[in-house]
């Protein structure tokens, strides 16, 4: 294929907001294509050279793409730089540049295969030299490419190709290009990369074998499964109820969720709620879980808490957050903050999937599969019938340092739903019956310059939940309490990446932000509690006709949650259930318009 191809759709696809449209205009970009094309093709459209657990990153600073645009069209960088702050988007500037550049020879003739492996080369290079090597291969790029071309290159290795494909709308179209994009083939297409991670495996192997090569995709080792995830009840009384009147309950540890690979040679492998690799993190659990864990080749999945090494007692979360992305001093880190690993599930048990099974009989695995150590234990569970059970365990899982329970459905059908969030599992944290006191992950989405003290710097942000039905990211609040000094000098460089210079087609607000910025920040914060907004779009039409939700006196925890991508802060229908479950309720609501969202 050529890339001249891919350029014009990815314009194509920037240009319409609407999801149906871009489902079509990839599913005619995919339909022709097979194996190495459509790979890459299906990676590329993501921002991706390999899948994303892979944590495969191009290495390109703003600084480098920039020399590569000056030396590429013979423009001086300080020319480069200067339009780039007006329009604030190198692949415009690179665009501009290239058309007015008189090519040596013809242009383009550039295939994908042959950007792509150039790519390659640029995430490849490393330590000393690189960036000449970096610069070299984009600059060669770039002068064979057309305008066109050129402005999305830029944007690929600066990470901010803007055209807003997400992986559910790729399931979409591949649903259509390849197996007549009924609802049963896409709920098919979307297991297999619940469970594989990996669009490019999803789409060649549907391309080559159908829905029944589909269905074939299952666990690899060193392959993360996208986990499974909880919904909320706000009494435990309603939990149970949810339940059927009988629950296994656990406690629910508040640290990092873990998903640990085991290989039959005793190779650990850990991956985050996010997919990405947390191994070289926690290399005390990597020691560990081979003695623990019987069972290799293996996938479990537990939540990694600090523990003091002195009381054996559960520490705060924020210690363990302290380790992550720490490369230095790791040792002392990991002396002073040993952590402890508790296990709740199973989904290969010597090599054998055992997802698909329910869940008491995962539990039986678990627990015949794990030797309990020091740093690797099995959570605590109880099954429970009464509400006064659940109580007294939910005390108790308090005193221990828990945040709450864990419900898990014992129920035919109660099987690891990969990637899913629903009411096999439920969440039932300690202070949901006072009010409101549940966070909210939040996805910045745009900035309001300060005022008075906060002059020159941002003094609030403007955050938005995700609604993956409509693929939008719909505002809640606009949020400035809570960020010490420190927080808020820093946000602006954590932020930069995603700045735009308006408002992003996948945003819903009434409100118009000074800055604007793509989904990418993800920030938790509390509040009072949910109002009806008319200016707020979270879950608009779902309570009132006009009104979306917001939240009052919004408040940053001091938590970012590095860990969540944009897709996985609070969607907008959980948003709606913590409205519901308030104390205090504003109007009624309405079912019809519920069940739309
Ligand atoms: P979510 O994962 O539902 O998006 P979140 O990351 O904000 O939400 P919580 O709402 O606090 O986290 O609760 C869910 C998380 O609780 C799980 O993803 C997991 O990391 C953690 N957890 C702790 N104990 C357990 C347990 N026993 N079983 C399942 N998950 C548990």
């Amino acid at each position: 294929m050529r890339f001249a191809e891919l350029a014009a759709a990815y314009e194509r696809l920037e240009a319409t907001p609407k999801r149906l449209e871009m489902r079509t205009i990839l599913a005619d970009l995919f339909r022709p294509l097979r194996a190495g094309d459509l790979e890459r093709v299906v990676y590329l459209s993501q921002g991706l050279l390999h899948p994303e657990y892979e944590g495969i990153e191009l290495g390109v600073a703003d600084s480098l793409a920039r020399r590569a645009v000056a030396q590429a069209t013979g423009t001086d960088e300080p020319a480069v730089a200067r339009r780039t702050k007006e329009t604030g988007d190198l692949g415009l500037t690179a665009q501009e540049r290239t058309a007015a550049r008189t090519p040596l020879e013809p242009r383009s003739g550039l295939t994908v295969a042959e950007v792509y492996s150039e790519l390659e080369k640029i995430a490849a290079a490393k330590g000393d030299g690189s960036q000449e090597v970096k610069v070299r291969v984009l600059v060669d790029l770039l002068v064979r490419a057309s305008p066109l071309e050129a402005k999305f290159l830029v944007r690929f290795v600066l990470g901010t190709l803007r055209v807003g494909v997400r992986e559910m709308t790729i399931v979409d179209a591949l649903a259509e290009s390849f197996a007549a994009g009924t609802k049963e083939a896409r709920s098919r297409i979307e297991g297999a990369f619940n469970l594989s991670s990996d669009l490019g495996v999803v789409a060649t192997t549907l391309a080559a074998d159908g829905l029944a090569g589909i269905d074939r995709i299952g666990l690899t080792v060193g392959r993360p499964v996208r986990p499974m995830l909880a919904e909320r009840e706000p009494t435990l009384d309603k939990v149970l109820d949810r339940m059927g009147g009988r629950a296994a309950l656990e406690y629910k540890y508040d640290g990092l969720r873990v998903q640990a690979h085991l290989a039959k040679d005793g190779r650990v492998r850990l991956f985050s709620r996010r997919l990405e690799e947390i191994s070289a993190q926690f290399p005390e659990l990597v020691a560990d879980l081979p003695r623990a864990v019987v069972a290799a080749p293996a996938i479990v999945e537990g939540e990694c808490v600090p523990i003091d090494p002195d009381t054996d007692e559960i520490q705060p979360f924020q210690e363990v957050s302290r380790r992550r992305g720490r490369k230095h001093d790791l040792a002392r880190v990991q002396a002073e903050i040993p952590v402890c690993l508790f296990l709740f599930d199973i989904l290969l048990a010597d090599g054998v999937p055992v997802y698909a099974e329910e869940f008491p009989e995962r539990r039986r695995r678990l627990e015949a599969s794990v030797r309990p150590t020091e740093r690797v234990r099995l959570a605590a569970q109880r099954i429970v019938s009464e509400v006064s059970e659940a109580t007294a365990f939910l005390e108790e899982a308090v005193a221990a340092g828990g945040e709450g329970v864990m419900a898990k459905s014992l129920k035919p059908g109660s099987a690891y739903r990969a990637g899913a969030r629903g009411y096999w599992w439920i969440k039932y944290k300690r202070d949901y019956t006072e009010g409101l006191t549940d966070s909210i992950d939040g996805v910045v989405v745009g900035g309001f310059a300060g005022r008075g003290r906060r002059a020159g710097v941002f003094g609030a942000f403007l955050l938005a939940v995700y609604d993956p039905k409509r693929d939008r990211f719909e505002s809640f609040c606009k949020v400035g309490s809570g960020f010490d000094d420190a927080q808020l000098a820093a946000m602006p460089k954590r932020l930069e990446k995603f700045a735009v210079a308006e408002r992003p087609p996948e945003v819903d607000s009434g409100l118009t932000a000074d800055r604007w910025f793509r989904p990418g920040l993800v920030l938790e914060v509390q509040g009072a509690e949910l109002t009806l907004s008319p200016i707020h779009r979270a879950a608009r039409g779902a309570v009132r006709a006009d009104a979306g939700l917001a939240l009052r006196f919004p408040r940053f925890t001091g938590r970012f949650r590095d860990d969540k991508g944009p897709t996985e802060a609070t969607t907008a229908h959980e948003l709606l259930a913590m409205y519901r479950g308030q104390v205090r309720q504003a109007p009624p609501a309405s079912d019809d318009a519920a069940a739309a969202l």
